[in-house]
Order: C-alpha cells, then structure tokens, then sequence
C-alpha cells in the first residue's frame, strides 16, 4: 500500500478537527478518523458469506411518456448510429408530467453541469458517451433503480474522467475500507454478466470504476436519503443499495474520502441535492474552506474593491412578492450569500455576475457591444429553453427569468455564467477511460440490448 496517497486522508480530517468547522462536521471527522485506524485490521474472517445485491424496485421510474424534444432525439439519433449503449432503435422520452423524483435528477446533474436524457431501449440502466456530447447523461426510464443512484452513478464516471487524478487518490482512500469478499463477489458477478453477454472478461480497472461508481452513487443517496426513501416507497420492491460493499467499520472512511474526492473536483456533497433556495430541508452551514473559497473567488472576478458577506439568515423578495430565504443577493460593490446556501461556489459565480453587468452597463460606448452580444444571447430560445431546464422546480429562479420580470435578461445571464463555473474543466479524457466493453444487463424482452461501452450502469450489482 502507497503510504502517500493513503495518509492523506487522516490529514484532511486532522486538519478539520483542527479547524472551525461546526462540531457537528467535527464529529463526523473523528468518528472517521477513528474508523480509519480500525480499517488497517486484518481481513475479516473469510467464510463470511456477503451478499453484495443491491436489490431492485418494482416499477419503472416513470411509464407515462410524451416524445422529447427534437434537440434531445437528435443525441439519441447519434447513439442509434454508433451503435453503443442502444440496439439502434433508441427514442428519446421524457415524462408525461414531471415528478419530483425525475426533477431531482435534472437539478442534481445540472449542479454538475450535465443534463439528463431520457432513452427507451437503452441496453444499460445509464450511460454516458463523451464522444457524443459530454454534458449528457442517458438513463432509461425503464430502469428498476433509484433515479438517484443511476444519475450519481453516471456523474461517477464523469468526475473519473474529469479528474483523474484525484479519482486514483480516491481508489487509495477506499481501498482498506471494501469488504474483500464483497469485492470477490461483484467480480464474479461483473464477469458472469460480461461472458453471459458475449463479451471478454473485464479488465481490473473497469471492475474498479463501476464498484467505485456504486459507491459513490450510495454516497449521493444519503445526501438524499429523504427524498430517495419517498421514491422507493413509491415505486415498492427491496432496493437495498451498495453499503453492503463496504466493511461495517469502514463505512465512514469510505464517506470522507468521497466527500474530499468531490470536493478535489469542484464539487461538493451538497451537489448531490442541488436546489438554489437553502433551508427547505435540514443543511449544514459551509465548511469554513467553503466560505474561504467564496470569498476568494470573489475577489478573483471582481478585485480587491469588492466586499463579501456570509450570512446566518438572507432574505429576499419571493415569487408571490413574499420574504423567502435566498441563496445570495447582490448590492452595487457587495456580495452577500446564505450560509446554508446549496451551493456557495454556484452562488457566489451568480451574485458576481450581477456586479459585473453593472459594471459594464456603466462603462459607456465600448461595452454596449458586449452587453447587446449577452443580451441577445440571454433572449435566444436555446438558452431560455437550457436555463428553464437546469432551473427546472425552482419556482423563484424560473419567475426570476421569466420573460418580462424585471431584470430577466440579466439573471438569465447570470444563471448562464453560474452554470457556466460550474461546468467542470474540459479535459481529453485520459487515454483507456471507457473504451472497452461492459455488459448491458441483458433485458428481458429486449432484442440485442447489448451495450458496448465502458460506461454502462452495471447489471452485476
Ligand atoms: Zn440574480
Ligand atoms: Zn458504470
């Protein structure tokens, strides 16, 4: 074992411990700290039987369907022709009247900069073909999975991609907390499937991605445990999920270390339940890294002259006119954000954009290009329809860009440029990821539903 990568962790909760985080965060920190040095034991004794099953729903995620947009049936198209993750008959959907749990999703993918598509036929849960449009996260509606695991599980993959090099200290971090004999099962059953289907075993490292993956999607369902316990309910069955991967006493080291990888990309758990109106469910305030990273960034955009204020309590004007707890608010020379905001980094991008424009609507002649450029760009229907998408269940933020509220082309604009910060950085995808073969699980009643990339949700699980 690579000591580097390894005490890296207990490094990360020391200094927590250490810090000014609340006591609440603190604990958590100990109690994963302590696990830590509990996870270096030897291996549970090994007849053990594990069952690492994750158990399914009953009900589809959603069975009444209109046709999706001509924009989304397009990408679709571009599945069907490459052959991958479809049987070449793939046909875009979308849900006959949103639920929340479909919303969920958009939201969540939106805090990570992706956007959901819906495909019937599709021969894995999930998948996500960068070749084709990286931003885009495909899931079947058909799926017997929680619509939350399938999007984190998703988003997992991305994040690999995007920074692998935190993704390599993550597989160091979790490596001591997986029950081997969990591990050993998945295999067997991750290559039963693979072989099953036609294909050749897997190699060590797409085995390690999709267990990672389901990991990480457990983790992002207890970020939303809630709302993911009302959606089981809903649907019925036994959906258990992923814990079973881990050993009992690892648990919480496995949880830092997700939490410090999402966080390594930009992140945070919190993206797991992106909403922009903070409080409606019981949050933690910021980390004080969180806050030092607002204000920083604050200053990164707007120069030294710009004051920044977090705050217990914010209030706003709500769509009906009502005082609303808000996110962030912006004064000419001041940037003020909630404290329990879903996602400062997201706020701060937002509230910043604002004095920008303000700015540039005073610097006369030479700006008013700019401003006519962002101005038609922020009327275009591309964009209206992208932002109505992200924004999708925030009643506030829809009213707020909405055409003909006040100010709506500059909030428009500044959801744009906040959406746009929180797009991951674009980098090639390291040479290997997600290029060989994982077995669709081979649908039922679903002729040659074999999918051909990496990226396929697993049906071993
Ligand atoms: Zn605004
Ligand atoms: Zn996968």
């Amino acid at each position: 074992m690579k000591s580097d990568a390894r005490s890296a962790l207990p490094e990360k909760l020391r200094a927590i411990i250490k810090g000014n985080a609340t006591d609440a965060i603190k604990a958590r920190a100990e109690k994963a700290l302590e696990s830590w040095g509990k996870s270096e034991a030897p291996a549970p004794d090994a007849t053990k039987t594990t069952t690492p099953l994750s158990g399914k729903l009953n009900a589809p995620i959603f069975e009444k369907r209109k046709p999706a947009s001509a924009e989304d049936q397009a990408l679709v198209e571009k599945l069907n022709a490459d052959g991958r993750g479809v049987d070449g008959r793939g046909k875009a959907v979308a849900q006959a009247n949103q639920d929340a749990h479909t919303e969920r999703a958009d939201r969540v993918a939106a805090a990570f900069g992706k956007r959901v598509v819906w495909v019937e036929g599709l021969a894995g849960d999930g998948f996500n073909h960068p070749g084709i449009d990286r931003s885009v996260i495909f899931l079947d509606p058909d799926s017997k999975r929680p619509v939350q695991v399938l999007i984190a599980h998703e988003i997992a993959h991305s994040l690999q991609r995007e920074n692998p090099f935190g993704y390599k200290e993550l597989l160091d971090n979790i490596r001591s907390a997986i029950d081997p004999e969990a591990w050993k099962e998945f295999v067997k059953r991750a290559q039963k499937a693979e072989t099953d289907a036609g294909g050749k075993a897997l190699s060590d490292a797409q085995l390690r991605n999709e267990f990672t993956a389901n990991l990480i999607a457990d983790h992002a369902v207890q970020q939303h445990a809630e709302a993911v316990r009302r959606e089981n309910a809903e649907r019925g069955g036994e959906y258990k999920g992923y814990s079973s991967y881990l050993k009992p006493e690892g648990r919480e080291v496995a949880s830092a270390a997700i939490s410090a990888f999402l966080r390594d990309s930009g992140h945070s758990d919190h993206s797991f339940y992106n909403a922009q109106s903070p409080k409606d469910e019981a949050r933690t305030p910021a980390t004080k890294e969180e806050q030092e990273k607002f204000h920083a960034d604050t200053v990164r955009r707007l120069g030294p002259q710009i004051t920044t204020a977090l705050h217990e309590s914010l209030t706003g004007t709500g769509a009906k006119g009502k005082p609303v707890e808000v996110s962030g608010h912006w004064t000419r020379g001041a940037i003020h954000a909630s404290l329990y905001a879903r996602n400062l980094g997201q706020v701060g991008a937002h509230e910043a954009f604002h004095e920008f424009f303000s700015r540039l609507s005073e610097a006369g002649p030479a700006a008013a290009k700019v401003v006519d450029i962002l101005s038609r760009a922020a009327d275009s229907e591309y964009v209206t329809r992208q932002l109505e998408r992200m924004l999708d269940g925030d009643k506030n933020a829809l009213a707020q860009i909405k055409k003909g509220a006040p100010n709506y082309l500059e909030e428009r604009m500044a959801y744009m440029f906040q959406f746009h910060q929180a797009a991951p950085p674009r980098r090639p995808p390291p040479a290997g990821a997600c290029q060989s073969a994982w077995p669709g699980p081979a649908n039922p009643g679903r002729r040659g539903s074999r999918a051909r990339g990496a990226c396929v949700f697993p049906a071993a699980a």
